[in-house]
């Protein structure tokens, strides 16, 4: 028996497809068979209802997941002075010498510089992040806290999530429970760090058991021969392709042979036709290794799905972006280019597609808001965007039971021996994916250790 002392047996669960019982023991599966094996320890009656190996987001931000949960959004709110009216309250709620921290911008609140923030709230450290979260707008104050110029600074979110004040570090034990909650049992930070502070972070939260999930962990180019600490695992080398800021192709193509080179793959995150462009042409100079991945793919013309495949690269998607920004995609975005927005169904035709995300916080954190989009393509307005693109629910699950280091492949199974990460749902798996949701989650387990239950 492994480290921890415990024994389960889950009784009569549908193991994909076929009822059996599932034996725990410890940190690993010991068992899985008919339903007529030893039952001791903790019974649990699954009652036909699908056991499932745990879930993986392979894209979210943890920090940045808790920082949010000291935030006010203002993502719902329709103009500049809904806008203001939002600060000048949440400013005269909070002790003095805290931050303000403000997500959801964007241009329908008006023009944003220091002086605006500074009146709306005098002498308050104000940090406002726009919608796509990679830019924020400091007030006078932040500015001077966080010993940059005032004005807009971009890509700084690791640097801003390390200087707190008065309220201390974020609490990733909330994040962990709602993933909990969800079924997650393993998530991929997918930030670009460019040194190993925030490592240490995560790595404190899993040792202390604020966070039981298993976290696999990315990190920019500066950092790519760094071994992570501890529970942590060393994943992807992340690498950011932005139009604002566009890497040297042959910059570009020295990071993806550096990181080959160290034994580990790439996540490129690529939101423009541009991006991927360049990204291609770096994999076809250097070649690709099994994981390479691009995040996003928010933008894919027809014509270059096929050179994705031949390249072996896969894409880790974002359905829950369509629920979330569907309606203003609609509004904003030129006609002929909506087909080519957050393609699902056509990469995974072509065998490029299909790893489970959802970008929290950017994105919806609720991987079942995910998958029940990516059947519908309907925006939180109940609109369609691309209906082509998508795909079943077994499809989009899949997509989150794929192997941390192989998002889009095949599903994970359990089996005897494997990691006793589970996941219980309520229904038969088909019955649950006719009508997906979290609330149809009954229990998850990470490690052979209970992290949620409704039971
Ligand atoms: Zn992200």
């Amino acid at each position: 028996m492994s480290d921890a002392g415990w024994v389960v047996t889950i009784v009569d669960a549908d193991v994909a497809g076929i009822r059996s019982d599932v034996r725990i023991e410890g940190d690993r599966i010991a068992g899985v068979g008919p339903t007529s094996s030893r039952r001791d320890g903790t019974v649990v009656r699954a009652e036909g209802a699908a056991l499932l190996p745990g879930l993986h987001d392979h894209h979210l931000h943890l920090l940045a997941m808790a920082a949010r949960d000291r935030s006010v959004d203002v993502a719902s709110e329709p103009d500049a002075e809904a806008f203001d009216h939002r600060l000048r309250d949440a400013h005269r709620s909070l002790p003095a010498g805290s931050w303000l921290r403000v997500v959801g911008y964007d241009e329908a609140h008006g023009p944003l510089h220091p002086e605006r923030l500074d009146a709306l709230a005098p002498d308050r450290a104000v940090r406002v992040q726009h919608r796509t979260g990679s830019a924020w707008m400091l007030s006078s104050a932040g500015a001077a806290v966080a010993g940059v110029a005032a004005g807009w600074c971009h890509r700084e979110d690791e640097r801003l999530g390390r200087i707190w004040t008065g309220d201390g570090p974020p609490d990733l034990a909330a994040v962990g429970r709602r993933l909990a909650a969800y079924g997650v049992t393993g998530v991929t930070n997918a930030t670009p760090s460019t040194d190993a502070a925030s490592f240490e972070l995560l790595a404190a939260a899993r040792t202390e058991g604020a966070v039981h999930q298993r976290v696999m962990v990315t990190g920019g180019p500066g950092i790519m021969g760094l071994t992570p600490p501890g529970p942590l695992e060393r994943g992807p080398v992340k690498i950011i392709v932005e139009d604002h800021d566009l890497p040297d192709p042959d910059q570009l193509a020295a990071w993806f042979r550096s990181a080959h080179r160290v034994g580990r793959p790439v996540a490129v995150h690529c939101v423009t036709r541009v991006a991927m462009v360049l990204a291609l042409v770096a994999w076809e100079q250097v070649g690709s290794v099994a994981g390479d991945r691009i995040e996003h793919a928010s933008v894919v013309p027809l014509e270059l799905i096929d050179p994705l495949a031949a390249l072996g690269v896969q894409v880790v998607t974002q359905p829950g972006f369509v629920h979330a920004h569907g309606d203003r995609y609609l509004r904003t975005v030129d006609a002929e280019d909506l087909p080519q927005l957050y393609r699902c169904a056509s990469l995974l035709d072509a065998g490029s597609g299909g790893g489970g995300s959802t970008d929290a916080p950017v994105g919806p954190e609720d991987p079942w808001l995910a998958i029940r989009t990516a059947t519908t393509r309907r925006t939180r307005h109940g609109q369609v965007l691309g209906a082509t693109e998508a795909v079943s629910a077994r499809t989009a699950l899949d997509g989150f039971l794929s192997s941390p280091l192989a998002p889009g492949g095949p599903a994970r199974s359990i089996h005897e021996g494997g990691p006793a990460d589970l996941c219980l749902l309520d229904a038969p798996v088909d019955q649950v994916l006719a009508a997906p949701g979290s609330e149809r989650v009954v229990a998850t387990w990470i490690g052979g250790r209970l992290v949620h239950s409704r039971m």
